[in-house]
């Protein structure tokens, strides 16, 4: 059976990389398959495309990725 990475979750106790910059995510926001970038990351990104770096799923107004609340206090 092959693997997917459909079963990632994720656990806001763990430090969150950015899948763009790499570095710590600030403002995180998350595509539906939970792959997490900065907002500033992400809205860059999608200036140029319109699908997630890390998986591809496509992100479109009606497919936004979605705004993480609270993880603030792990910068
Ligand atoms: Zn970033
Ligand atoms: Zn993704």
């Amino acid at each position: 059976m092959a693997q997917t990475v459909q079963n990632v979750t994720l656990s806001l106790t763990l430090p969150i990389t950015c899948h763009i910059c790499l570095g710590k995510v600030r403002q995180p926001v998350i595509c539906i398959n939970n792959h997490v970038f900065c907002s500033i990351c992400i809205d860059l990104w999608l200036k140029n495309n319109s699908q997630c770096p890390a998986c591809r799923v496509p992100i479109t107004p009606e497919n936004p990725c979605k705004e993480i609340i609270g993880l603030e206090g792990l910068q």
